[in-house]
């Protein structure tokens, strides 16, 4: 591993790296070989967790070509240097700020989307201009491998390169001196990334994970809130960060919700008998969610098939906060559905919770959508939808408090990639006496003027 970060060293200092004609080169080069692999990866990804062709392309693959397209169009104003003002104290001078890449990053990515989370990081660190080392996660092993191979064939690994293991490698890789660590994953790993970036001063951007709630206001459009919502949960059999974790839903509509909830899952799109409804990442995975049912509150599913390490999408009602399935974020095809009936409470309720990744109302009212959004902090979310934020590269993407810290897409990925030098330059046909030895009168008054005190 020492090897390949000094080469990655050796060629960032080289400054090959730098030259935007170079980077979008090989953001070029990326979606080319992305496209020739797509198939090979995404029978990877099946053969992990048997999710389906098209989730796979809509949900790892689309969000990258876009990233891609975006990063090489606009790279350009983005890396630009920027004029900025300068005050009289340093006048005559010009004063500018330059992005700069910050060197050899690392990104570590979780399996739930194994190639978009390791990649779309990796776009930006490239359209910084970085070298980059991937770590995919070890639990989605054929589409770690495939990535692997993908990358090893058609990149110089002292550019980009990947390395394939579980925590004994990553946790070799966290003890190199890396420029940047970028993670996705859980909170308690995030906790193990933070402190041993703290011990060379790495900077890092951690996205992670919490329980995002869904709340479900008394005039919300129920058969468009049912159908996003059952989508957005239980698409990669709820193994998704931004997922929905729990639904608030005021006590006036909770049966009429209920109901169309049922109906909706009942179409089957997400059922154990679909060939592509994806499965748990594994046995204990599955052990644990299944830990999380409690039968007397099952309204729809519950049921499982361990040999196929599928759970079917289930709703729990009757939820107390004080269950066990309100302790931590879920992960998994299980929606607990609570009630309020003053939103005070569910704002309340919320905050007294770990800042969530994500959050979404479904109302038609905009002074609730305002009240909840002045209120309440989140990483992100949406006001009648789920999810789909994720997708619009305009928007950084990312936690807050608990729920991590940094944001990238578009070019939110590149500021994460990037440093921003601040630099003055003076001619010397000019030098004020001001700041020098003797301190007459007129230096200080001239100085309290200029600053304006
Ligand atoms: P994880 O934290 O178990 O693993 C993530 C990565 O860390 C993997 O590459 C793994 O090899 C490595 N790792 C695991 N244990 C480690 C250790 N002790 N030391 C060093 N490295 C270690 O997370 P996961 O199970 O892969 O992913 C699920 C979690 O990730 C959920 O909490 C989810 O919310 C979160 N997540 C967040 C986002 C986001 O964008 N915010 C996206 C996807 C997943």
């Amino acid at each position: 591993m020492k090897v390949l970060i000094n080469q990655q060293k050796h060629y960032f200092n080289s400054n090959t790296t730098k030259p935007l004609a170079f980077r979008i080169e090989q953001l070029k080069k990326l979606k080319t070989v992305l496209k020739i692999h797509e198939q090979e990866l995404t029978a990877a990804i099946f053969n992990d967790f048997q999710k389906g062709s098209f989730n796979t392309f809509l949900t790892e693959f689309a969000g990258l070509y876009a990233d891609l397209d975006k990063a090489i169009k606009k790279l350009a104003k983005w890396a630009k240097i920027k004029r900025v003002g300068t005050n009289m104290l340093n006048f005559p001078a010009s004063s500018y700020i330059m992005p700069e890449p910050l060197g050899v990053c690392l990104i570590i990515g979780s399996w739930n989307y194994p190639v978009n989370l390791t990649m779309a990081p990796a776009i930006a660190a490239i359209a910084a201009g970085n070298t980059v080392v991937i770590k995919p996660s070890e639990l989605t092993t054929h589409t770690s491998a495939a990535l692997s191979n993908v990358i090893k064939s058609n990149f110089d690994s002292s550019f980009l390169a990947v390395v394939e293991g579980g925590v004994e490698e990553t946790t070799e890789l966290l003890e190199q001196p890396f420029d940047k660590i970028f993670f996705t994953g859980s909170i308690p790993v995030g906790r193990i990334v933070y402190k041993a970036a703290a011990k060379n001063l790495i900077p890092v951007t951690l996205e992670l994970g919490g329980k995002s709630p869904l709340i479900v206001a008394p005039d919300a459009n129920l058969k468009i809130c049912v159908k996003r919502l059952v989508w957005g949960k239980f698409v990669n059999a709820g193994q998704t960060c931004i997922a929905p974790d729990y639904v608030l839903v005021h006590k006036s509509i909770e049966k009429k919700f209920l109901e169309t909830l049922k109906t909706e899952i009942e179409q089957g799109q997400f059922s154990l008998a679909n060939q592509n409804y994806a499965q748990i990442i594994s046995e204990k995975h599955l052990d644990r969610l299944v830990s999380l049912i409690d039968p007397a509150k099952v309204f729809v599913g519950g049921d499982y098939d361990r040999s196929k390490r599928l759970l079917a999408p289930t709703v729990l009602v009757n939820v107390s906060p004080e269950d066990k399935v309100m302790e931590d974020e879920i992960f998994g095809p299980i929606l607990p559905v609570l009630t309020y009936e003053d939103i005070d409470y569910a704002i309340s309720f919320i905050k007294a919770r770990p800042k969530p990744l994500g959050l979404y109302l479904f109302s038609e009212s905009s002074t609730l959508r305002k009240k909840i959004l002045n209120e309440v902090s989140f990483g992100g979310g949406m006001v009648n939808d789920v999810l789909m934020h994720f997708v619009n590269d305009e928007l950084p993407f990312g936690g807050v408090g608990n729920s991590g810290m940094g944001n990238y897409h578009g070019e939110a990925g590149f500021k994460s990639f990037s440093h921003y030098k601040s630099v003055i330059k003076k001619p010397t046909w000019f030098e004020l006496p001001l700041k020098y030895y003797p301190f007459a009168k007129w230096k200080s008054a001239m100085v309290k003027w200029v600053v304006g005190s």
